[in-house]
Order: C-alpha cells, then structure tokens, then sequence
C-alpha cells in the first residue's frame, strides 16, 4: 500500500497530519533455533509487510484467524516485540528505531494497550487505587491532590464507585477488571489504545457494555484505537475501517461498509460466510464457503499468494506470484490477483 506522505524511512518527520499512525512494510519474524548449538534454522514470520495508517479519532480493527498474527501486530506496534523491518510512524515521528530510553521520554505513555485477559494483567496483589497510580508514579505525572483528583476522573470514566478504590483484582467481576484495564489504560491521557481482544473473555452481554464504554471514551477523550480481535461480529460493532490479516499480512482493508458488505478478497468472504452480517441491499444471501485445510504454518507460508492453499479461486499463477496489495476502488485495498 503506497500511502505515506514521508519525506523517506529513515526520516522522523511526516507531513500528513491527519494519521496519528502510519504503518509502512511492518515485519516481525521469530527466529527457529535448533541442535545443542541451538543455531538459526529458520524464522516464523509472524507479521510479514504491514501497511495501514490510522487517523486520529478513528477506529481500525485488526480481524483473523487464531495464529495470523494480529496479537504479534499489536505488541510489534507499541515496541513490546521488536521490529524485524519496516517502519512505524506515531504523530510523525519514527518510533520503530528509537531506544527505549528515547521512546519512554517521548511516546511511552502516549500508546497504551488493553489486554484479554484484565486477571493476568492486573497485581493480584495491588488494590484498585495503586493499580492505578502505578503509570502515573512510573511517568512522574500528577502531584498530591492532583493525582486524588485523576484518580476520581478515572473511577468516574468507566462506571466505578469510589468505595472500591481499595479493593483487590479477586473482589471485581470479568467486565469490572476490563473496566480496571481500561482506567489504567488512562490514566496518563493517551492518544492511542491498542485493544488486544479487549473482549474476548467476556460474556456477550458484558461484551456489549464495554465496547460502548470505550465507544463513549473515543468520543469523550477524542481516542483512537486499533482494535484487534478474531470476532467479526465485535469488529463490526466497534470500527471504522478493518484490515483482514492471514498468515502475518493483511488481505485486505477497507472502510467497515465494505468490509462487511461487499468483501472482495476470497479470505474475506470466506470468514463473513461463516458468520450473520448485514448484506447491501437486495444482495442474495450469502453462501457458506468451506476453506479447505488448516492455517498453514508461518514458518514455512506457501509461495506466491499465501492463501492460495485454501483458496477456492485459486489459479497456477496463485502458487508463484504474490499479489500486490492495492488500492482497487476508494480506500478499498486488497491483495489479490482476480483484481
Ligand atoms: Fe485466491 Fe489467487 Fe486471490 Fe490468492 S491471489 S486470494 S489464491 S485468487
């Protein structure tokens, strides 16, 4: 995807102002050690040439199969894992290369992530309030009353009551821990949210409650998330444009009309045949399309198109060529040879 409006990769200044996030041939590969020298064997390419870009205040949602690598995406974005290649641009500035020293000072706090399960992220053995002012002492923000005051702002944000600001993690409900996620999330004013399947864990009902809650903050708080979740239904309900990931790279990605309504790519329609989503308008129902095999293993993808193993409408030059993503209508991108 040719989308970036940079003077070159190694610049930290862009021009484009609109994108708080811009994403350029990301590449994550994991290294397969083996024998007693545990020497290179291989890599797992996990995430192998993402491209998107993420305005301010928007939603993009991250949707595939378990293993395709989107968890890998999330984490590589805010420099948990790091980058193999490719270059990541965070309000201008390149972040892929930076030190950690540099990134604590200028962007840490700045991109914060919300993780699937709140139990395993959050000290068992910290009450709310010092899960919460944990960020805020680490970042050196707030002084005495300022930080009661941050701390009555945050519990008002997600729905909580102040008297149970010295409860435990154990003493909360699943949805309440994710509420508990969400304030630390916060609690030092981001500007973005990678929400890694923030939801997952949760039933339905709860589900609903906090993608709403995080719907209202985006509004309130002028957010932007990369939403990252195997379920299409919840991807629906919250984004504003999705990316299809398989095997580390993204099929295609589009605005959430599209996406849902008039999928192009045969992955794409592959998984939305498998799940009730709106149709356009007098379209004819949608028939179940059965892909054939498992996800083949990352650490050995098939050539040409990866997807061409499964594919229904695969041809000889599906095996040997790798089609190139591009933009095949308005914002619709795709990367498939039948377009
Ligand atoms: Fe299928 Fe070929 Fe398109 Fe890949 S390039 S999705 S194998 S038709």
């Amino acid at each position: 995807m040719s989308t970036l409006t940079k003077k070159d990769s190694n610049s930290s200044i862009i021009t484009d102002s609109d994108y708080i996030l811009e994403v350029n041939d990301l590449k994550k590969h994991f290294p397969v050690k083996a024998g007693i020298l545990q020497r290179n064997v291989g890599s797992v390419k996990a995430v192998d040439g993402l491209s998107f870009k993420v305005k301010k205040g928007e939603t993009i949602g991250i949707v595939g199969e378990s293993g395709c690598g989107k968890s890998t995406a999330g984490r590589t974005l805010i420099r948990l894992y790091e980058p193999t290649a490719g270059d990541i641009f965070f309000k201008g500035r390149n972040i892929s290369k930076m030190s950690e020293s540099e990134l604590r000072r200028t962007v840490r706090k700045d991109i914060q992530m919300v993780f699937q399960d709140p139990y395993a992220s959050l000290n068992p053995r910290k009450t709310l309030k010092s899960i919460l002012l944990e960020p805020m002492k680490t970042h050196n923000m707030y002084k005495g009353k300022e930080r009661e005051d941050k701390l009555d702002e945050l519990l008002d944000r997600v729905g909580f009551n102040p008297l149970f600001i010295n409860r435990y993690p154990h003493e909360f409900s699943g949805g309440q821990r994710q509420r508990i996620g969400i304030a630390r999330a916060l609690t030092l004013n981001p500007d973005l949210i990678i929400a890694d399947e923030a939801v997952s864990a949760l039933d339905v009902s709860i589900q609903a409650q906090i993608i709403n809650l995080m719907k209202d903050l985006q509004e309130e708080m002028g957010l932007t998330y990369v939403f990252i979740s195997h379920d299409l239904s919840v991807v629906r309900h919250i984004s504003d444009r999705v990316g299809v990931m398989y095997l580390g790279k993204i099929m295609e990605f589009a605005p959430k009309k599209d996406i849902y309504e008039e999928p192009l790519h045969p992955y794409t329609q592959a998984l939305l045949s498998a799940v009730p989503t709106p149709r356009k308008k007098g379209a004819a129902p949608r028939e179940r399309i059965i892909l054939k095999g498992d996800l083949p293993s990352p650490a050995n993808p098939p050539t040409g198109c990866v997807f061409h193993t499964r594919c229904p409408a695969a041809t000889a030059m599906c095996s040997e060529k790798v089609p190139e993503f591009r933009e095949v209508k308005k914002d619709h991108f795709v990367a498939c040879h039948l377009y």
